[in-house]
């Protein structure tokens, strides 16, 4: 294509081209130090009711958290999980950061454990990762090792292109099923075949993407769309988690709509594990929202 447009062409594309390779392994490279030096983290956030619950729990309490890595590079700068996961991805390191993130995870839950919290933390699984033979019983053989129940560690999957082969994914998930590993189907909404996952795959809980959450104030169509996929979850069965609340307007709608769990910076950002305790303490005074059908007993 450059050709037919002439030869300067040549001489604007080759250069960035080579910009472009040249940064990308420079990340490769800088990542696999990050990784040796062990300069990944993971932080928290955490999920919260919406709804109180016959057990007692009242809106905007804690119900769990969910893992996300953050690489800090030495000069304090943030690389963002969207960019480097990807780079991980091609240069066949998701493996190992898939076995550190668990890793960290089941370290954090039974620390947390040994204070006397027991929270569950979900952590996020690459759709490569489905590719790795046997990646499944490492997980919950990793989790058995901490001597931690299984079930304080849950994950979140992504409808990918990647997950074509829904046999042996469903295969996967039935086993986190038997070994009481909950199943979260993640950015529910945004992919190409959502309904068939949803038919096909054994989760246990849907989360709504956050492109539909952020214009529910403004926007009818996004209403109607968080209507229709909490409706449809709850005659599925599944749990239902909003991403991405932000303001009260938000949660009200969400806690009026019947979803089930919230999730955003509206009840709380993700941050490390040292920070991540104060939500247990502040849990039952995060930011509930005012809805009056949302108050207990109302
Ligand atoms: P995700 O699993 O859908 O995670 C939710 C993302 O939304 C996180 O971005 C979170 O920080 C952000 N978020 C949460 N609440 C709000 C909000 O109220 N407003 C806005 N604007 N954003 C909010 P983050 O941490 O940058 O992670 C991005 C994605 O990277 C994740 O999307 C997940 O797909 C991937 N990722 C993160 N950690 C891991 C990991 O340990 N392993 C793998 N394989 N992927 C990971
Ligand atoms: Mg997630
Ligand atoms: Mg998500
Ligand atoms: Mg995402």
């Amino acid at each position: 294509r450059a050709k037919a447009n002439g030869k300067n062409c040549f001489h604007f594309f080759t250069p960035s081209l080579e910009r472009i390779a040249q940064h990308r392994l420079q990340m490769e490279t800088e990542l696999r130090r990050a990784i040796e030096q062990d300069q990944l983290e993971l932080y928290y956030q955490p999920k919260v009711f919406l709804q109180s619950d016959p057990r007692g729990a009242r809106t905007g309490q804690l119900h769990s958290f969910e893992a996300l890595l953050r690489w800090q590079r030495p000069d304090g700068s943030f690389v963002s999980p969207e960019s480097f996961i990807h780079i991980a991805e091609e240069a066949g390191m998701i493996s190992q950061i898939g076995q550190m993130v668990v890793e960290k995870a089941c370290h954090q839950a039974r620390q947390w454990l040994n204070e006397g919290y027991e929270s569950n933390i979900s952590i996020n699984l690459s759709p490569r990762q489905f590719l790795i033979p046997g990646f499944h019983e490492d997980i919950v053989d990793t989790i058995r090792s901490y001597g931690i129940p299984s079930a304080m560690i849950s994950v979140e999957i992504t409808e990918s292109l990647l997950m074509q082969d829904l046999v042996s994914a469903r295969g996967v998930l039935e086993y986190f099923r038997a070994h009481d590993v909950f199943v979260y189907l993640d950015d529910f909404g945004s992919g190409f075949s959502s309904l068939n996952y949803l038919k096909t795959l054994p989760v246990d809980a849907i989360k709504i993407d956050r492109t539909f959450v952020r214009d529910l104030s403004t926007s009818s169509a996004d209403r109607a769309i968080a209507n229709t996929i909490i409706t449809l979850g709850k005659q599925l069965n599944k749990l239902i988690v909003a991403e991405g609340i932000e303001t009260v307007e938000q949660a009200n709608f969400l806690i009026d709509s019947g979803c089930d769990l919230a999730q955003g910076y509206f009840y709380g950002r993700p941050v490390n594990g040292e920070s991540a305790r104060h939500y247990f303490q502040l849990s039952p005074t995060l930011p509930a929202a005012t809805s009056p059908l949302a108050k207990p007993g109302a």
